[in-house]
This record gives C-alpha cells, structure tokens and sequence, in this order.
C-alpha cells in the first residue's frame, strides 16, 4: 500500500514557526516511509469567513522555499464543495446528519434550562434541541447525528491510537455532541471537508499539531459513517507563545522569515528541534531534511 501523508493548512495567515513544525513532521514522515510514499499539500480554505484567499499561494511559496515541495499539485478545498455535499447527502440518505435551527442564544438557554454550563475548549456542546425536528424554526446548521450513531453503533466510546500521545478515547456524545457538518448558507465545517478530502486523497497517515488531537475522534465517527478507511495519526508538540498558550497570529506569531536559504535553514532547524531532532550542520535546507529522515524514523518507529 502507498503510503500518503498530507500538509492541510488554514489560509487564514502565512506559516510561523508553530505550523512550520506541523509541516516539517508530517514531510519527514513520510519521506521515513521510503520512496513510494507521497506527501500532499492541501490548502483548507473552506471557511470562506476565516481565510484569506492569496495566503494559500504565500503557504506554498513559503513551503517551496524550506524545500519542503509536494509530490502532486495541491488541491484547494473550496474547489471541491460537490464533494463534500455527497457526502451529506450519503449521512441524510441514512438519517445521521439533521437540520438545526438553533442561534448560539437558543443553545445557551438551553443548557442552562438543562442546568448544564456545558462548553468544551470554549465551544457550546449543543444539547439535541433540533434531533427530533426543527420546531418550526428556519434551518441554520447541518448537524452530524454523533449521539445516535454512537448508540447504534457497537462502541460507545471512540477509542483510537495516536503514535506519540498512545491511546485516546472520547465520548463524543457526551464531550461533545451533534457537531456542525455544514452552517446553513455557509461554508462546510472543517470536520467533514477533513474527512471527505483525506479519504479522496487516500491519505493513510495524518500527522498534525497536538492542539487538533480532540478533533480526531469526531472524524474517526464520521469516517465511520461515511464507510472510509481511519488514517493513522500522530500529534505533533505545539509551539508555545509568550502567554503559554499555542503560539498562533493571536499571540504574536510572526510570520516565517524564508526569504533566504539561510534564513529557511534555520527556520527547518528549530522547528526539527521541536519535534526532538538533532541541530544540523548542513549547508542547504534539502541537506539537512535528508539528515533528519533516519532520526525521524527512530523517534516516530516508520519503517519503509
Ligand atoms: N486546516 C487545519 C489547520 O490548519 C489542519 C487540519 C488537519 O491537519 O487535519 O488547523
């Protein structure tokens, strides 16, 4: 089997030194699984609300100037909306994706008419209100059944393997509850273009930032529902910004310096150190990538 592995940046910045590290892993990772195995680039521009259409082509020149270069032309989500309206359709062919009608308000009254300040890293866990119809209200929102689906299915929990963090589980349901597939009028959540695209693409290895890993069992169910295969997965460290928290454009990222190839080299070299590689003394980005190929397969055990 080739082994795919995939870079899917949001455009809605250009790289810093944090989503450099995301990149250089999921390259090495694949580069680790001997020369068959592809990495992908693909521009996550869904949420037409949040991204910025030229960073896409600053991503891939920034990228191209670590040497950090795709084994085919990246795919560009908004292009592929027809895709991911197959699929809901496939889920509202078999009754796991409903209409919601509920603003941010309803879901907050709601809670709290359920006694429950029920939110997860800042998000509403929406309560069920349109499971059973829309009561008269207007659609706003395509939600993915998590609850049933879990009921029906034989496992209550979703349990999945990461290859640095071990094993995870989550209960979906319960921790987070029917998720937004698609907002009304709006573009495609970020959980089912994830899941459609790395199917399509026949991605087996997803290597990403740790700050994702709560995703992963949302699109594990959806992967599920949808009958395509689960990738592999690996959180990478995050870099941290001054305040502690995941460093991003919020709290001071600054946007990567690779204008030359000394300023690219040293860029690749810290983000290697972040992921527990060695510093390089190589001359050239491309030398010192080739350099961190074996460590990377000692550290993360990818064999060719
Ligand atoms: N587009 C997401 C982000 O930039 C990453 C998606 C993924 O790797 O699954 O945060």
């Amino acid at each position: 089997m080739t082994r795919i592995g995939r870079f899917a940046p949001s455009p809605t910045g250009p790289l810093h030194a944090g989503s450099l590290v995301a990149a250089l892993a999921s390259w090495l990772d694949v580069r680790a699984q001997g020369p068959d195995a592809r990495w992908l680039v693909r521009i996550e521009d869904a949420d037409t609300e949040r991204c910025l259409p030229a960073m896409g082509e600053v991503i891939l020149s920034q990228l191209a100037a670590c040497a950090l270069l795709p084994d085919e032309p990246p795919v560009w989500q908004t292009q592929r909306a027809h895709r991911y309206e197959v699929a809901l359709d496939k889920l509202k062919a078999a009754a796991l994706a409903y209409p919601c009608g509920c603003s941010r308000k309803d879901i907050d009254e709601a809670l709290a008419r359920l006694g429950v300040a029920h939110t997860r890293h800042g998000e509403r866990v929406y309560p069920g209100t349109c499971r059973d119809g829309l009561h008269a209200k207007a659609a706003r929102a395509w939600r993915f059944a998590a609850t049933k689906f879990q009921q029906v299915s034989a496992e209550p929990l979703v349990h999945w393997h990461d290859r640095r963090l071990g094993d995870q589980q989550q209960d979906v349901a319960h921790e987070v509850g029917d998720f937004v597939l698609k907002r009304a009028d709006g573009p495609w959540a970020y959980q089912l273009a994830v899941v459609v695209d790395d199917a399509e693409q026949g991605v087996t290895d997803v290597v990403r930032g740790e700050d994702l890993a709560d995703n992963t069992a949302r699109q594990i169910l959806l992967q599920r529902a949808l009958g395509v295969p689960t990738p592999r997965y690996l959180h990478t460290p995050l870099v941290l910004g001054p305040d502690g928290d995941k460093l991003s454009k919020q709290n001071g990222a600054t946007a990567l310096q690779a204008g030359t190839p000394a300023e690219a080299l040293a860029a690749l070299d810290a983000a290697a150190q972040q992921l527990g590689l060695r510093a390089t003394n190589a001359g050239s980005a491309t030398e010192a990538l080739a350099e961190w190929v074996p460590q990377w397969r000692d550290l993360y055990n990818s064999r060719p």
